[in-house]
């Protein structure tokens, strides 16, 4: 069989599982729907009953606009050649070998679920909080619905200065009003409400013109009512600092510069909250109250030395006192091993070349290492926790294209030495079955709207855009998804 007969009319289609129903995931999803000529089937599988992903559980709440990208994604998933299996966790209720016996090739979309480490002392105390869990926390990720961020005093640290960090900064800081017409978590909310944070210190290991955030998400600290940036302006008196500067450097100097020249107090002498730019600043030990909480941040001044072609920061041995009381990791993301499936712990990634998932472990050089056949990775489980949402399209539009080259051998040689790969009908049925055997109650996507009308109909109610459904009973009830028993007999 040749790739253009594969997915053909005259054939079966090609059956394609994706793993992970955030934005990489259903870019590939849309890739191969709009691949011409492709007979496709496609499955999609979250552990979690809702889908979206990040859009859902990661871009902050007072970012709308942003999260109405799951309208695009909306309209794919609801394309009749796509199914939703939600709550089907890879690992735990399917295994990777029986999704490559049930398909012709895998699609492994599930994104960066963990945080990279500090690796200083007290890292783990009481009140240092990872980003990821402070984010998902407050976009009412079930993993965290029992969490607790208590805001009960009054200075906070993020370390990093990225958009993660950008977004942790902005939430502390905002007025909590702003916040109780989002989609924020009911329990976040009460908790920005009650919070008595007024200095928000934001620590960047480099200098400003190093910065990983970008221009719109800096520039709207100053935007925030009622909240002073402060930036010292020494911190930016380096002449050659804006050289070689690419226009998002150049634009966040001149906003480091506009707030610099704000200087310290609000013009209007009114602020409530400040945001503090500590730069060439990193946190070298987290202090122990003596009960296992944060009493405060030892943090090192840098200088910047140029090794291996670009500038890292080094101690220099000068070393304060930050007297804060929780600190939040915003230092990058990290994906998470799935079960079986290769995974690169030096880079937290699964292994590819292109997107065709390689057995390269540690200390293979990648060219090298063999590939996976049928197996792929699209998003941040590819290439590392970097980009913004729409990055993604291109990424996931070139795997997929691998995907499609490869195609012809695998469908051709049905079967060897991989498994039956099944026929539509059957993988279909296969799939469900296998599902309800092992008792896993999956929500499908009219379960999914089921649960997205309930929210949005109870969050009209405060003149929200929806009241998130933050526990996985309450969102399997909302799904009307028949537990698993039930759904053995009515099958
Ligand atoms: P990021 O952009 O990679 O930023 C990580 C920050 O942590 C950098 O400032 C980095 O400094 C710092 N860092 C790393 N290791 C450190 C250490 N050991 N000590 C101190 N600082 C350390 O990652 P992110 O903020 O997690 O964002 C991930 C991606 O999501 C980015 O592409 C981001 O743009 C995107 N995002 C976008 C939005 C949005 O569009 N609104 C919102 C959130 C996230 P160095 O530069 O020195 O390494």
């Amino acid at each position: 069989m040749t790739p253009s007969q594969i997915g053909s009319d005259q054939h079966r289609p090609l059956r394609v599982a994706v793993v992970g129903a955030g934005p990489s995931g259903f870019y590939a999803v849309a890739a191969l729907l709009d691949a011409p000529d492709l007979h496709v089937s496609i499955d999609v599988f979250d552990r979690l009953p809702a889908p979206f992903g990040l859009v859902r559980y990661g871009v902050a709440p007072d970012h709308e606009k942003i999260k109405r990208v799951d309208r695009v994604f909306d309209k794919t998933a609801r394309d009749p050649r796509v199914r939703y299996y939600g709550n089907v966790a890879l690992g735990r209720d399917v295994s990777r070998r029986e999704l490559l016996d049930l398909y012709d090739a895998v699609i492994y979309a599930v994104g960066a679920q963990s945080d990279r480490r500090l690796g200083i002392p007290g890292e783990d105390l009481d009140g240092s909080w990872s980003s990821t869990e402070f984010v998902a926390w407050y976009n009412g990720h079930p993993d965290f619905a029992a969490a607790e961020y208590p805001l009960s005093h009054r200075q906070v640290a993020v370390v990093g200065i990225g958009n993660v960090a950008m977004d942790c900064a902005r939430l502390l800081a905002r007025p909590a009003e702003d916040l109780a017409s989002t989609d924020i978590s009911d329990t976040a909310l009460e908790v920005f409400r009650d919070s008595r944070v007024e200095d928000v210190h934001i620590l960047a290991r480099r200098g400003p013109a190093q910065a990983a955030c970008t221009p719109s998400e800096l520039k709207e600290l100053g935007e925030l009512d009622g909240v002073d940036v402060i930036v010292d302006p020494a911190a930016l008196d380096d002449p050659e600092m804006a050289g070689e500067a690419d226009r998002q450097t150049k634009k966040n100097l001149d906003l480091f510069r506009e707030f610099a020249e704000g200087g310290e107090g609000d013009a209007d002498g009114e602020a409530r909250r400040r945001i503090h730019f500590h730069f060439l600043a990193s946190p070298v030990e987290v202090l122990d109250d003596g009960d296992g909480r944060v009493e405060g941040l030892v943090v090192e001044d840098n200088e910047l030395v140029e090794r291996d072609g670009r500038l890292r920061p080094e101690g220099t041995g000068r070393r304060r006192e930050l007297p804060v009381s929780a600190v939040i990791r915003a230092i990058g993301y990290r994906s998470v091993p799935l079960p079986d499936v290769p995974f690169d712990e030096a880079w937290g990634i699964i292994p590819n070349r292109d997107g065709r998932v390689t057995t390269w472990r540690d200390g293979t050089r990648e060219e090298e290492a063999p590939v996976q056949p049928r197996e792929y990775v699209v998003g941040w489980a590819k290439r590392g926790p970097s980009g913004l949402i729409g990055t993604n399209k291109a990424d996931s539009n070139d795997t997929v294209e691998r995907l499609l080259e490869d195609a012809g051998e695998w469908v051709h040689d049905e079967g060897a030495g991989d498994g039956e790969v099944a026929r539509d009908e059957e993988g279909r049925a296969a799939i469900e079955e296998l599902l309800r055997q092992r008792g896993v109650p999956w929500v499908d996507y009219a379960g999914w709207q089921a649960i997205e009308k309930l929210e949005t109909e109870r969050g009209a109610e405060s003149g929200r855009p929806r009241a998130k459904i933050c526990r996985v009973d309450e969102l399997l009830e909302a799904s009307g998804t028949l537990p698993a028993a039930a759904r053995a007999e009515s099958a």
